[in-house]
């Protein structure tokens, strides 16, 4: 038997009018990683509760979705090449706390916003061949193999996820290469649901189906809401495919995360 969960990053309100009607027709519930400093969460925090209260889990994805200086929307405020691990324990104990607010719960899950583990600032060593066009040369795999990357502040903030939550999910990862449980309980990684078509995310299923593997789905918009976005019809029949198939279990992150590893371990 597959467990299969679907997760949506970003407190999009296409998750609250499109994917949870969708879903809640067939009786099933997703996990919404929100971002609980984006202004469409604060406008429909009532709608929030009311989704908690469904049934839906709602994770943390940080408070003001932190993202690497080159991407277009990222401002001086929230780039994590500015933040310290103490910026981001302080930020996801906040986005936290808020949510506890929201549904009640203590425990809790994390998806790492943009699917990056690092914070903090690459050396001159990094930054100049990346300047010059030589980031991916065996330059500047010499210099990250012999620690040359001087005045590197990058840190992976997994074992601060490791603390604050008892599981957490980042990148893609291709269908075939599904293990069937997770090797790293703060670094499970989802399957995009962004942008395919029906017979693509199917055969995704099949292939979590014949491995006995847990298929988490990673999607954004949902009939739109962002650039990366899953057509409507497409997660509806999705969504009544893996409702009418009694080979896979349709789980929260939380209770997937619960299944592979027990309730206690990892929760700080
Ligand atoms: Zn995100």
């Amino acid at each position: 038997m597959a467990l299969v969960t679907l997760t949506f990053d970003d407190a999009l309100d296409v998750h609250l009018d499109a994917a949870m009607p969708i879903m809640e027709r067939s009786g099933l519930r997703g996990t919404f990683f929100v971002n609980v400093g984006d202004a469409s969460f604060a406008k429909r925090h009532l709608d929030w509760i009311a989704a908690a209260a469904r049934g839906h889990e709602l994770g943390n994805h940080s408070v003001f979705h932190p993202g690497v200086s080159s991407k277009p929307w990222v401002t001086e405020g929230i780039a994590l090449e500015r933040y310290t691990l103490d910026r981001m324990r302080h930020e996801l104990v906040v986005a936290s706390q808020i949510l506890t607010m929201i549904d009640g719960n203590t425990e809790r899950t994390f998806a790492f916003p943009c699917s990056n583990p690092w914070l903090g600032e690459a050396g001159w060593p990094r930054r100049l061949l990346t300047r010059i066009g030589l980031e991916r040369t065996r330059l500047m795999g010499w210099v990250d193999r012999f620690g040359l990357d001087f005045g590197s502040t990058l840190v992976d903030y997994t074992p601060l996820a490791r603390e604050l939550f008892v599981a957490a999910r980042c990148g893609g990862i291709e269908p075939g290469k599904l293990p069937t449980i997770p090797p790293d309980q703060h670094r499970v990684r989802g399957v995009a649901g962004d942008d395919q078509d029906l017979p693509a995310l199917l055969a995704a299923l099949e292939k979590a189906i014949a491995k006995d593997a847990w298929l988490i789905f990673v999607f954004h918009g949902i009939g739109g809401g962002h650039h990366m976005s899953c057509d409507a019809d497409v997660f509806a029949q999705l969504v009544a495919t893996l409702a009418a198939d009694p080979r896979v279990e349709i789980v929260t992150f939380m209770e997937g995360a619960k299944r592979c590893w027990g309730g206690a371990s990892g929760n700080g």
